[in-house]
């Protein structure tokens, strides 16, 4: 057995956020150890609620399905008020998150079946190896080679940290036995027959709240805590009350209480307790106890249970680590960055959205598609997400805590309007859909007026082409309808996570002689010997990265039946070893059998003279432009991939 093993990233931490650290690197084939204390996933309890972007992104590894297949869909929330009398009064039902946002609605499914998920899709790759009962016991880092990122400049010793001692298991441990999960991921590959020491280019800090390499590294989560305790606890309900299925909150002048209906007829409970009862419950950790104050909150409605699942009690922290990226080699992510209360069901898809936004860059330096640099991107796009994060978790603490000495926000019987607003951004912008990254070396800036910063890229976006689309957020999805079989899809299916960066044309209505003019000379412009389309997609690049670094979409919104695929450049119907690649030209266009097809260039805001849109690999928007702007494109892609500036062929 060796002593020492050589790896491109070591992830410490198999919990939400390594693991989808670890689905980036599975999927762009970049050789990855990770590894977890635990002896296997977690088993119930914890998080539970999945945020439509969440959602999304799980979608683009193809993963969805399932996952929205076994969730309980969250469409409603009500809130509630105690009256005068003694009785519970429903104040208002609304839509859980805004409609038309986004092609899936929040739902809850267990973390530890989303972990599974993930730990099923990295493990059938080779190049990612699972550790389990392993932890990091010391760190280096070799000052010398640190600018070279073809070095191996991270030294991690290793050890061996068998079951019974560890102490992440209790907590997980279902007190009924039937959790729903799988056995047959729970033990993968052990540490038996792995080097001590670990060599890596990069090392990724998903290790959670309490992480090791945080502290290796002399950082600290900073900010607040309370002494408000909250109970929570997973049951089967029997109860009369009628908004059960709903997700509900009730303020009473007992305290405030959450409910989100969960899968398999499970509901969680959130309740604020009162100190006497929060110790009782510490003492003696009987569910029972919680149950009685959900009760005693519930009443005139009468609730109990034959099936609790889990039950914990925590304390309000909210806390922040500031530095989040060290040397452009060592990354802190998820819950090892920002802590804060459950309620407001963020936790497990910021952290996985994290390192959603990590995984990619570090693969695709790694791969030599974009250059070093652009890894400083990861503190300046995640680092505000965090603070609004905090923010947030604050504006819904001072809404629920109602027994918190001297929180008038926080009123029985009602809910102040920062609170209902807060509500509201939870489902959209704190899910992810709002994220909107400010101009650096990945996204463009949109205006000439202010100077651009050293690291920003040299090229405007041009917002106005399409006046609804906002650069440096996700592309927001559609229905359209394929070119050749008439198959309508979501716009964001034809883009999934794999590396690629993706150009999407919409051509305007190239039934018009100008207008396919206008996209022909893009067309010969990306086709020719000497563009950087070809550069980068060159098969010498493509064989040796194992994936194209840049795809190209037609989007027209001419009558479809008057458009020959034929007729188009042979950028959009190229020939592969399997004949015409037919998913590259798209009409937006009324479908046969959905509703919703032929609103893409209204609902985005495209003009007649259409546009072009670059997004990177995670859907984000990068570039905006009009469809003659190939000097704007090519100067973007050449500062940030190094192979786009590469000699051309004689
Ligand atoms: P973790 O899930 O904590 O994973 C860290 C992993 O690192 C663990 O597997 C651990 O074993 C491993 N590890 C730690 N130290 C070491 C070490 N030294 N060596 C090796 N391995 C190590 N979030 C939501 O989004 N929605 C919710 O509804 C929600 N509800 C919650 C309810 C409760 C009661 C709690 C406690 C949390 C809730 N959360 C919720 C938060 C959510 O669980 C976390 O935010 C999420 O798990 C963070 O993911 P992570 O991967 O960053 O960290």
């Amino acid at each position: 057995m060796e002593d020492t093993v050589r790896t491109d990233v070591l992830i410490v931490g198999a919990g939400p956020a390594g693991l989808m650290a670890a689905a980036w690197m599975a999927q762009m084939g970049v050789k990855t150890i990770i590894i977890d204390q635990r002896s296997q996933q977690t088993r119930c309890g914890r998080a539970d609620g999945l945020e439509s972007r969440t959602l999304e992104i799980l979608d683009s590894f193809g993963l969805a399905d399932k996952v929205w297949a076994q969730a309980n869909h969250t469409m409603e929330i009500a809130l509630w008020g105690d009256t005068e009398d003694g009785g519970l009064q429903r104040q208002s039902v609304t839509a859980n998150a805004k409609p038309g946002w986004s092609r899936f609605q929040e739902s809850t499914l267990s973390q530890g079946q989303i972990e599974e998920y993930l730990m099923e899709y990295v493990q059938a790759q080779r190049h990612i190896e699972v550790k389990r009962e392993t932890t990091p016991t010391s760190f280096e880092i070799d000052h010398e080679t640190i600018d070279d990122h073809d070095a191996f400049s991270i030294r991690v010793n290793l050890e061996n940290v068998p079951s019974n001692s560890n102490s992440e298991t209790p907590p997980d441990s279902p007190e009924s036995s039937d959790s729903g999960l799988s056995n047959a991921l729970s033990y993968d590959s052990g540490y038996a027959g792995m080097g001590k020491t670990v060599e890596a280019k990069y090392i990724l800090g998903c290790d959670g709240a309490h992480s090791w390499l945080r502290k290796q590294l002399g950082l600290s989560l900073e900010g607040e805590s309370y002494d408000d305790s909250w109970g929570v606890v997973d049951i089967i309900p029997l109860t009369d009350f009628p908004d059960i299925r709903k997700r509900f909150i009730i303020k009473s002048k007992h305290g405030t209480l959450m409910t989100i209906p969960r899968e398999r007829k499970l509901v969680r409970i959130y309740v604020e307790l009162p100190p006497d009862v929060a110790d009782r419950y510490r003492a003696e950790s009987d569910p029972g106890i919680l149950m009685e104050q959900v009760a005693i909150i519930m009443q005139p409605y009468t609730i109990s249970t034959r099936h609790v699942e889990w039950s914990t009690i925590y304390t309000i922290n909210q806390r922040i680590c500031r530095k989040i990226g060290i040397h452009n080699r060592v990354f802190l992510a998820g819950d090892a960055i920002h802590t804060h209360s459950p309620n407001a069901g963020q936790g497990m898809n910021v952290s996985m959205q994290d390192t959603f936004n990590l995984g990619w860059k570090i693969a695709s330096v790694i791969k030599g598609v974009l250059h070093p640099r652009i890894l400083g991107t990861y503190q300046q796009e995640r680092l505000p997400i965090a603070e609004r994060l905090i923010a947030l978790d604050r504006r819904i603490c001072k809404g629920m805590c109602s027994l918190r000495n001297g929180n008038q926000g926080a009123k029985h019987g009602s809910f102040d309007e920062d609170h209902k607003r807060a509500l509201r951004e939870e489902n959209s912008s704190m899910s992810g859909l709002a994220v909107n990254y400010h101009p650096n070396s990945l996204v463009t800036s949109t205006t000439s007026d202010t100077p651009v910063p050293k690291d920003v890229a040299d090229c405007i976006s041009r917002p106005f082409v399409a006046t609804n689309l906002q650069v440096g957020m996700r592309f927001p999805s559609v229905i359209i309808v394929n070119q050749s079989d008439s198959q309508a899809c979501h716009l964001q299916q034809i883009i999934p996570s794999t590396g690629q960066w993706n150009l999407i044309i919409f051509g305007g209505d190239i039934a018009r002689a100008g207008q396919k003019r206008r996209v022909e000379g893009l067309a010969d412009a990306l086709d020719s010997p000497y563009s950087v389309f070809q550069k980068l997609n060159n098969p010498a690049s493509v064989a040796r990265r194992g994936f194209p670094a840049l795809g190209v979409y037609l989007v027209h919104c001419a009558d479809r039946l008057n458009i020959e695929l034929n007729d188009l450049p042979m950028i959009f119907r190229p020939w592969t070893t399997e004949g015409v690649d037919y998913s590259r030209v798209w009409a937006d266009c009324e479908a046969y059998h959905y509703a919703d097809g032929g609103k893409l260039y209204s609902s985005f805001g495209i003009g007649d003279k259409g546009c072009m849109a670059l997004l990177r690999p995670d859907q984000h928007l990068a570039f905006l432009s009009d469809i003659d702007d190939t000097g704007g494109l090519e100067r973007f892609l050449q500062s940030v991939m190094p192979e786009a500036t590469h000699k051309s062929p004689e």
